[in-house]
């Protein structure tokens, strides 16, 4: 400690109970916490696991530092490439677009799709102010005009959103002459993909029907 640091001792001490409270601000940023969890999580944190606490806030700063978008289907990864892209087992003639790299997982878990993804990393809601140019959609109509992509398989979800992101991607895909499908009505209305087994996420690819004219 230098002499500064140790001048700095002349403040007066900060009220013990600010930084708890601070914290507990830090933890409302997690969906469904509000200020009453927010408030156990930290006096738990502090009062029975410390070492956890250290290593939350450690893989915080990991993880924000180091996962970033992959460049070609926008999911998390530390690469530029992701593992999937990166592949030459999957096949490049098609390409499933999903809202959330939770989904691709849902997907991925099926064992029943072999092609590539895109993930929109969101999806159009007009009442929340979210719109094409929020979630990017330029970037995935790029991605599908790469001349190699033949199918889009449109999996958001089967809420209103979803299905209104799927009826817009699918004019603007099906006018590039590409085959667009849409996952089957397997999957309940307003469900998740998400929440769906993954037997009959299976069944609603592998029944996925054409939206619009087939090119
Ligand atoms: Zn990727």
């Amino acid at each position: 400690m230098n002499a500064r640091d140790a001048g700095a001792g002349s403040a007066p001490p900060r009220d013990p109970l600010s930084r708890l409270e601070e914290l507990a601000r830090a933890l409302r940023c997690l969906p469904g916490v509000g200020p009453k969890a927010a408030q156990r999580m930290a006096l738990h944190l502090l009062q029975h696991d410390r070492d956890g606490a250290q290593r939350l806030a450690q893989a915080l700063v990991d993880a924000t530092r180091t996962v970033r978008h992959c460049e070609r289907c926008n999911t998390f990864t530390e690469a530029t490439l992701c593992a999937l892209c990166q592949s030459n087992k999957r096949d490049a003639t098609q390409l499933c677009v999903v809202e959330t790299p939770a989904d691709l997982l849902m997907v991925e878990q099926t064992q029943a799709y072999s092609g590539l993804y895109f993930v929109l990393m969101g999806r159009l809601s007009p009442l929340d102010g979210i719109g094409p140019k929020e979630i990017r959609l330029e970037r995935l109509l790029q991605r599908a005009s790469d001349g190699v992509v033949r199918e889009v398989i449109l999996a958001t979800n089967f809420t209103n959103e979803g299905e209104a992101t799927a009826h817009y991607l699918g004019e603007l895909l099906a006018a590039r002459e590409l085959r667009v499908t849409r996952l089957a009505r397997g999957v309940p209305v307003g469900g998740e993909l998400e929440y769906v087994d993954a037997g009959t996420l299976a069944q609603a690819l592998r029944e996925r029907r054409n939206m619009g004219s087939e090119p």
